[in-house]
């Protein structure tokens, strides 16, 4: 029989100490940091380039640096500080998604069919980021340059069978109460006796949402000056004005929208929030196969992913920040031969094509297209054939859009900067993913979008659980 001695027992402690201190030595350092990081981020900024690209944000990074001398923060700081991934887009019934679908799977984590808003294609309702979000005591915040009620914010607070059932959204974002929205739409919160008003009832949603505390604010100004808690925010009837033809004393930016979100998001939820901004405009302007807007759209995008970013810098064991696509519209590429001169051409530009397409109207005379051209498209020269379609109003066809006007400068700027479009519709390339901070490691690589619903609600789940 073995005695144990009295010198014997402190041999154990010892033992395990020099262990202890072998594994430290030994074990790769992510392992050991992983455990002392918090697991779930008290900040959640979702940035989603609605029609975004891959190849849309490398031409305006080369614009960028071009015209501007500048980089790109998405793709020169987000992407290469955090992880890049790929998230491919298909929907439950169509290989090419439109957004309403993408959001869903992006907020809830399943399939859903094209056109349907926070139910999966199994009829399921699904949980989404927000409402689990809320559950934590979360504060929430959307905001877009579509109307506020557009399928994108839409599909993380509101369940629909049809993204046009904006009356049943509206209800729900009532009923839900989000500390923040701010976008376009004001056209469906005024009541049917208020001038352009889509609403066919006498219900006043403006007044609804007073009454549950918030703060109302219709201008630029009064944005600036907004207060929480609740802050609803409507500053155009319908989708906001393009970034590049905005009237800076009425209309915020969506940088600026975003700089007062955080602003009051930050102040008043000690439990943290998450903030979702989206781009509608790159989608918007891609349908019009509008370079010039397109490439201003991205860089308002960047501007504002870029005060995501700054957050982040200030609380980075906090934040988790996503940069994200729904889907590619356009196909957009540049082609053989293109040329920094070429893309230089666009910052001239201040006009979409849409109100292009307004100032001539349905009857335009020669003398008013070349007018046009020559005011504002300085740098770009009309051919004949393109003058003759706007002339005639003959449709160009596929990949251009239907009006004659809107095609014909659509195919007169990509000849003449040797860019590509496959379709003036959303196509299936899968699309980018960017993530940096807390818990961004679980978005790197090549995954479905309902992964990104997965990994987020995920996150606030094991939040939910420390
Ligand atoms: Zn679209």
């Amino acid at each position: 029989m073995i005695r144990k001695g009295r010198y014997d027992r402190p041999r154990y402690p010892l033992a395990a100490a020099t262990l202890l201190l072998f594994l430290c030595a030994t074990l790769p350092l992510p392992y050991l940091s992983k455990a002392a990081e918090p697991s779930a981020p008290n900040y959640v900024l979702i940035f989603l380039a609605d029609g975004g690209s891959l190849g849309q944000l490398e031409i305006a990074r080369l614009y960028n640096r071009q015209v501007h001398q500048q980089g790109l923060v998405i793709t020169d700081k987000v992407m290469k500080e955090g992880f890049y991934g790929s998230l491919t887009t298909h929907s439950a019934d169509h290989l090419v998604t439109d957004s309403a679908a993408a959001a869903t799977a992006m907020a809830g984590g399943c399939k859903a069919k094209n056109g349907v808003v926070g139910i999966c294609h199994d009829g399921r309702i699904p949980e989404t980021v927000m409402e689990r979000a809320r559950k934590n005591g979360m504060g929430i915040g959307l905001i877009t340059n579509a109307a506020i009620y557009d399928a994108s914010p839409a599909a993380f607070i509101s369940h629909v069978r049809s993204r046009r059932d904006y009356g049943s959204i509206l209800e729900q974002y009532l009923k839900f109460a989000p500390e923040l929205l701010l976008g376009g739409g004001r056209d469906r919160f005024l009541p049917q006796s208020q001038m352009r008003t889509q609403r066919r009832d006498e219900r006043d949603p403006i007044l609804l949402f007073k009454a549950k505390g918030y703060h109302y604010v219709a201008t630029r100004a009064e944005l600036k000056e907004a207060q929480g808690p609740k802050v609803l925010g409507l500053f155009h009837m319908g989708e906001m004005s393009f970034e590049h033809e905005r009237d800076g004393g009425a209309e915020p930016s969506l940088s600026e929208m975003a700089q007062a979100a955080l602003r009051i998001l930050h102040a008043q939820n000690s439990r943290g929030f998450v903030l979702f901004v989206e781009s509608e405009h790159i989608d918007s302007a891609a349908h019009l196969t509008d370079a010039p807007s397109l490439i201003h759209a991205v860089r308002e995008f960047d501007r504002t992913v870029n005060l995501g970013y700054e957050f982040y810098k200030k609380f980075p064991a906090q934040t988790l920040l996503l940069v994200v696509s729904d889907h590619d519209t356009g196909g957009l590429g540049l082609t053989g031969g293109a040329s920094a001169r070429d893309l230089k051409k666009l910052q001239s530009v201040r006009l979409s094509f849409g109100k292009a397409a307004e100032l001539l109207g349905e009857r335009p005379t020669l003398q008013a297209i070349d007018q046009l051209i020559a005011e504002h498209f300085p740098g770009f020269v009309l051919p004949i054939d393109l003058r003759e379609a706007i002339l005639k109003r003959k449709t160009l066809g596929p990949p251009f859009p239907a009006n004659p006007t809107v095609a014909a400068l659509g195919a007169m700027v990509a000849r003449q900067i040797r860019a590509s479009w496959a379709s003036s519709g959303h196509t299936n390339q899968p699309v980018f993913l960017a993530a940096l901070g807390v818990g961004a490691e679980r978005f790197r690589g090549y995954q479905d979008n309902t992964d990104f619903g997965h990994h987020l609600l995920a996150l606030l789940q094991a939040k939910r659980s420390r």
